[in-house]
């Protein structure tokens, strides 16, 4: 039986644990948590799923939550002129829903699933020591442990990473007390030019269904802002002065709100980095990196989780088709490639996302405001990124786009 080694209980760790232990597969998880020290600790992420990752965990039998988490329906854009006025408001309803499951009650759950399947969970804050032992023990190491520091031991790829800096100052905080939106509920996306964004959509913690605000500032700017920032009440309070400063529209269903939990709060800030898949330890033996740990990207566009499980996928199947052949770097490498050959449609865009709205971008983003088939088009393809190329991603394509709309209405 092939044994498979993975550090870090997160998405692509956990969902591809599960996936190979229900193949037969012998797996063990070393992950620096608990799952009580999960559950009881500070909110990881804002984690909205899309459709694919989400029939990834139906097909795992990992999808606990879909009676109780309330289903996003659809992607909301708005956007500010230079007065201050709204120039751009659609929404755009999504084929399939939706959700947000706090990783606070998703990877503890999803813990307890591996191990009553028989895998074996070991805590540790896995080190480079450890690290060869398991590679003397496991037929393939996999690294998935997030912005975790033990995924400085893969390289950044400068060609395919951007920036080398942090592109967002970020702020997180889950409320209770907003209400929905009117008509059907949507990851409400506004855009506050030369300020950042603002996102907000329901979610499910572990006090119920709630609401998640997402702060995404330029750094320097006025939104880059959560620095001394140290209690709850501190925390909820900038969050609604920034909606009520910077997105009047959405500042009503702000009047009640209150934070879920005190640990419902996040601020910081990182470079999206892409690195090289197969990392060397000091004897020599090669480890193998996935999720968030190869693959970084800025939240603005809510693609890691979907990442990590897309990635997930792709490992899964590799794994299973290599049979009993070695883990070699070739396969290592193609392996990524296949996961590549989706994620650079994901990374591309996201970049985008982080500079100025190009011009063709703003004409599509108004375009949609009376245009609906557009703004579901966009509002889609945050599931599968690749259909925006090349329409959304090109001044030429953008135009024969609008013109061949344009002259079928
Ligand atoms: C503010 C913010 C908002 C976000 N919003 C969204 C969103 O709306 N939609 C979306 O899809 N994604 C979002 N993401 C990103 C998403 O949360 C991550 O991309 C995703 O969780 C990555 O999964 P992963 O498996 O790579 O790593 P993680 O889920 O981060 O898991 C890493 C695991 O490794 C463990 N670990 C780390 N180091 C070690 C070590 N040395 N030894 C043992 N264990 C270790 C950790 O404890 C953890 O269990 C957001 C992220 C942030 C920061």
């Amino acid at each position: 039986m092939r044994n498979i080694t993975i550090i870090g209980a997160g998405q692509s760790g956990l969902q591809l644990g599960i996936g190979l232990l229900k193949q037969g597969y012998q797996v063990r998880i070393v992950t620096n948590k608990t799952a009580n020290e999960v559950a009881s600790g500070r909110i990881l992420s804002s984690q909205c799923m899309f459709g694919t990752s989400c029939s990834y965990e139906k097909a795992l039998g990992l999808n606990y939550w879909d009676d109780e988490c309330p289903a996003i329906e659809g992607i909301g854009f708005a956007m500010n002129g230079p007065d201050g006025n709204q120039v751009i408001n659609w929404k755009g309803k999504l084929e399939q829903s939706a959700q947000s499951v706090d990783q606070r009650v998703k990877m503890p759950r999803w813990m307890q699933e591996f191990e009553s399947l028989g895998g074996k969970l070991d805590i540790c804050d896995a080190g480079i020591e450890e690290l060869e032992q398991y590679a003397t023990e496991a037929d393939l190491v996999l690294v998935a442990s997030g912005k975790g520091e033990v995924g400085q031991l893969f390289k950044r790829d400068p060609e395919r990473s951007a920036f080398d800096k942090p592109m967002r100052a970020l702020g997180l905080t889950y409320v209770n007390n907003m209400p929905l939106e009117d008509e059907y509920s949507t990851v409400a996306f506004n855009v506050i030019p030369g300020v950042g964004e603002y996102f907000v959509f329901p979610a499910l913690t572990f006090t119920g269904p709630c609401h998640i605000m997402v702060f995404e500032g330029i750094p320097g700017g006025e939104m880059d802002c959560w620095k001394g920032v140290d209690s709850p009440e501190q925390h909820l309070a900038l969050s609604k002065q920034l909606v009520e400063k910077f997105v009047p529209a959405q500042a009503h269903r702000c009047k009640d709100i209150e934070m879920t939990d005190d640990n419902g709060r996040l601020a910081g800030r990182f470079p999206p980095t892409i690195k090289h898949v197969i990392g060397t330890l000091p004897s020599g033996a090669k480890i193998m990196g996935i999720g968030d740990a190869v693959c970084l990207n800025d939240p603005i566009t809510g693609q890691g989780s979907n990442n990590a499980s897309k990635a997930a996928k792709v490992y899964l199947d590799a794994i299973l088709a290599r049979e009993d052949q070695p883990f070699d770097e070739q396969w290592m490498g193609e392996t990524f490639e296949t996961f590549w050959s989706i994620a650079k449609y994901v990374v591309e865009w996201t970049n985008g996302m982080l500079l100025p709205p190009a011009p063709h971008v703003q004409a599509l983003l108004g375009f949609a405001n009376t245009h609906n088939e557009t703004a579901k088009k966009i509002a889609n393809a945050f599931d599968t990124p690749h259909d925006y190329f090349p329409w959304f991603m090109q001044a030429d394509a953008a135009k024969k786009y609008m013109e061949s709309v344009s002259a079928e209405a």
